[in-house]
C-alpha cells in the first residue's frame, strides 16, 4: 500500500463523503459515465488539489471526455500558481493501463442505449448504472475477490438492473464476494440482505474492505 487514493466518480455529495471518511488526498478519478449523480461533484475536487499542491488526473471513455471538457471545461487546467479552481487533466481510455503499480480495467457495460463503463482495479470490480453487461466483457471480470453491483430496485427499470438480473448476473460472475450498490430508497436493508444468497451482501454508505 503506497496511499494513494483512486475515486470512481465524484458524486453530488463528495465533500461530505471525504469529510465523514476523512480521506484529505484524491490521486485519480475514474468516471463510470456523465450523468449527474456520478459527476456533479467534480468542483469538490477542489479541495484536494489545493491542500495537495496537485493536479488530479481523471480518467474515462470518449464521449465522457467531451462531456467534461464541454461542461466543466474550468477544471480542466494545468498545475500554477492559482489552486482556487480545480486542478484536473482528462485522459481517454479504452483498454487497460496501470496507476500506482496496479492494473485499471475498463469494462464496456450498458446503461439503458449508452455504453459507459465498469473498472476492474486488481480483483475488485465496480460496476454502478448498468442495463445489461455485454458477452465479451465477462472474460474481464474473471476470478474477482470482489464485485460491487448494481441492484436499483425490485421492479424492472430500463437503464438499471433489479434485484433479480443483480443476482443473476452475481451468480455468472463468480467473484468471490458480492455487493450490491446504488439501490433506491425503496430497498430496505434488512428485508433485502434476507432475500440474498450466501457471499452476496447488500451494500452501505462507509463500507470497507480489506483486499490483498
Ligand atoms: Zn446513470
Ligand atoms: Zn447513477
Amino acid at each position: 500500500d503506497t496511499g494513494e487514493v483512486i475515486l470512481i466518480d465524484t458524486g453530488p455529495d463528495l465533500r461530505l463523503q471525504a469529510l465523514r471518511e476523512g480521506f484529505t488526498r484524491v490521486d485519480a478519478v475514474l468516471y463510470t459515465h456523465t450523468h449527474a449523480d456520478h459527476l456533479h461533484g467534480i468542483d469538490d475536487l477542489r479541495g484536494f488539489c489545493q491542500i495537495n499542491r496537485q493536479q488530479i488526473p481523471l480518467y474515462t471513455y470518449k464521449e465522457a471526455v467531451s462531456h467534461i471538457e464541454s461542461k466543466f471545461g474550468y477544471t480542466l487546467r494545468p498545475p500554477g500558481q492559482f489552486w482556487g479552481f480545480p486542478v484536473l487533466s482528462i485522459t481517454e481510455v479504452d483498454a487497460p493501463f496501470e496507476l500506482f503499480g496496479t492494473k485499471i480495467t475498463p469494462i464496456p457495460v450498458m446503461h439503458g442505449n449508452i455504453q459507459i463503463f465498469a473498472y476492474r482495479i486488481g480483483n475488485i470490480a465496480y460496476m454502478t448504472d448498468v442495463s445489461a453487461i455485454p458477452e465479451s466483457s465477462f472474460e474481464l471480470l474473471e476470478d474477482l475477490d470482489l464485485l460491487l453491483i448494481d441492484c436499483l430496485r425490485t421492479e424492472k427499470h430500463p437503464t438499471h438492473i433489479n434485484i433479480e438480473q443483480s443476482i443473476d448476473y452475481v451468480g455468472q460472475i463468480k467473484a468471490k464476494q458480492s455487493v450490491l450498490i446504488h439501490m433506491t430508497h425503496e430497498l430496505e436493508y434488512e428485508t433485502l440482505s434476507q432475500q440474498l444468497p450466501e457471499k452476496v451482501e447488500v451494500g452501505y454508505d462507509g463500507m470497507k474492505f480489506q483486499i490483498k
